[in-house]
């Protein structure tokens, strides 16, 4: 257990700066999580990435208690968001972000239209949780109604959130969503984009069990 608490943090360590590196975020927005068995690993709140080693990453348990020994920096403002998250969903690891694309459209919509099929990817349309104040048990409330079937979301007026079983899942995840959110971005600067409807994304699913079964 030790040593899979140790490679978790190094993992969020790592994963900071594949957000900086990969336009995600900018200086210390964001914040990543791994929980492993009964605690979490979960980058430290308002230190730039590159600044941050596995040892820096704090860890909580699941009431969001700092672990005696471990924390030598105060854990993410966000740590409410990703315990709920933990709580209401079958989530190993969580990346929360501030994608320009998936905070753009934030402000603007309630749900993500589908305008491709990886849409499902996600479990269907991405919903927009409420706006709330950062940090607060209100914004972790509204971020896990938003995430009712599905494995991402978009945060009104600020970003995005996507978990998985594992932390890998979890960021491509959260990349999808931006590339969605870009998508949405550039077919509306070209016009009134066609929408798939809920027709057009059954027989995607469809498809894929068929496929899958083979
Ligand atoms: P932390 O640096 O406290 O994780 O906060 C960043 C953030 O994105 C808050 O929503
Ligand atoms: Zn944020």
């Amino acid at each position: 257990m030790n040593g899979d608490l140790e490679a978790a943090r190094r993992q969020v360590a790592e994963t900071g700066r594949r957000m900086i590196a990969d336009g995600l975020v900018l200086g210390t927005a964001g914040n990543v999580s791994v929980r492993v068995g009964e605690l979490v690993a979960i980058s430290p709140s308002s230190i730039p990435y590159h600044l941050v080693d596995g040892d820096d990453v704090s860890v909580v348990d699941l009431a969001g208690k700092p672990v005696a020994g471990l924390n030598t920096l105060p854990p993410s403002s966000e740590t409410p968001m990703h315990l709920a998250i933990y709580a209401a969903c079958d989530a190993n690891a969580v990346v929360h972000h501030h994608g320009l694309s998936s905070t753009a459209v934030s402000t603007v919509v309630d749900q993500l239209p589908p305008l491709h099929y990886y849409a499902l990817q996600l479990g269907g349309p991405t919903r927009v949780a409420d706006y709330a104040t950062f940090g607060t048990d209100e914004l972790a409330r509204t971020v896990c109604d938003a995430l009712e079937d599905r494995t991402a979301a978009l945060m009104q007026n600020h970003g995005a959130v996507a978990y998985g079983d594992t932390l890998d899942r979890a960021y491509d995840r959260a990349r999808l969503l931006e590339w969605l959110c870009s998508l949405h971005i550039q077919a509306h600067s070209l016009g009134t984009p066609r929408v798939l409807t809920a027709a057009e994304l059954a027989d995607v699913t469809r498809q894929k069990a068929e496929r899958a079964a083979r």
